[in-house]
């Protein structure tokens, strides 16, 4: 009976209030005693740790079309399919688009950064890439634990079409960190980033354009490693400057 009871609220999440009233008779103060909260750090991955890969691939291939971005073309969707539409036509499969990509590099300074990052915080990286494109530079990066997206590829290697993981992916993943009781910093360049800064404990703007510090002036905005790094021990609970 006692265990069956223990057993209930020791695994049940929600049974928050239910410890609460149970407090004053002694029971599970030590379990609540025990838990604890742990920071981690989301970092963007593009034009945070490697380059812009459309961008980058663009300029590897000389495909001037790919440099398109949301600026140009601001829905997501008909920015895509144009996309692969284009990769198609060159007859881009993808492993000669992995090809290229592997030929990239990380940004300099990056993995010295992510391992300074690593050694302090859990680290987990939220990405709007997709794991096929991202794989060859994750490998230079020591394979950090990644949250993106994910394409549709046929047998012969052409991308047939790209599978989201979830709407607002970014924001959705530090709130269900939280809900782990994690304290969240997060840092990022662009406006896909905005609502992860805004949804965790602290916000880091790293390499952002100038319109996007201006618009969003209640973060930090910083350009170099050594400035962003700063930023995360200024942010932190834990890490002191
Ligand atoms: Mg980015």
């Amino acid at each position: 009976m006692y265990d069956a009871f223990f057993a209930r609220f020791f695994y049940d999440t929600a049974s928050t209030k239910a410890e609460q009233a149970l407090l004053p008779f002694g029971i599970l103060t030590w379990k609540m005693n025990q838990e604890i909260t742990v920071e981690l750090a989301c970092l963007d991955l593009e034009g945070v740790l490697i380059p812009e890969i459309w961008i980058a691939f663009a300029e590897k291939t000389g495909i001037e079309e790919l440099k398109a971005t949301t600026r140009d073309i601001p829905d997501y969707d008909v920015l895509m399919k144009q996309r692969l539409r284009i990769l198609d036509e060159h007859g881009y499969g993808l492993p000669a688009i992995q090809e290229v990509i592997g030929t990239l590099d990380p940004l300099p300074g990056a993995r010295e950064f992510l391992d300074w990052l690593r050694e302090r915080f859990q680290v987990v990286i939220l990405s709007d890439t997709f794991y096929e494109f991202a794989m060859p530079l994750m490998k230079k990066l020591g394979y950090p634990a990644l949250l993106c997206h994910k394409l549709e590829v046929a047998e012969s290697g052409q991308i047939t079409n790209y599978l989201l993981r979830q709407r607002d992916p970014k924001r959705q993943s530090v709130r269900a960190f939280q809900l782990l009781n994690y304290r969240v910093i997060a840092a990022g360049d662009s406006y896909n980033d905005t609502t992860m800064l805004g949804q965790a404990e602290a916000g880091i703007l790293f390499h952002a354009p100038q319109n996007v510090i201006e618009e969003f002036p209640q973060y930090p905005a910083v350009h170099e490693f050594e400035d962003l790094k700063k930023e995360f021990l200024k942010a932190s609970a834990v890490h002191s400057n």
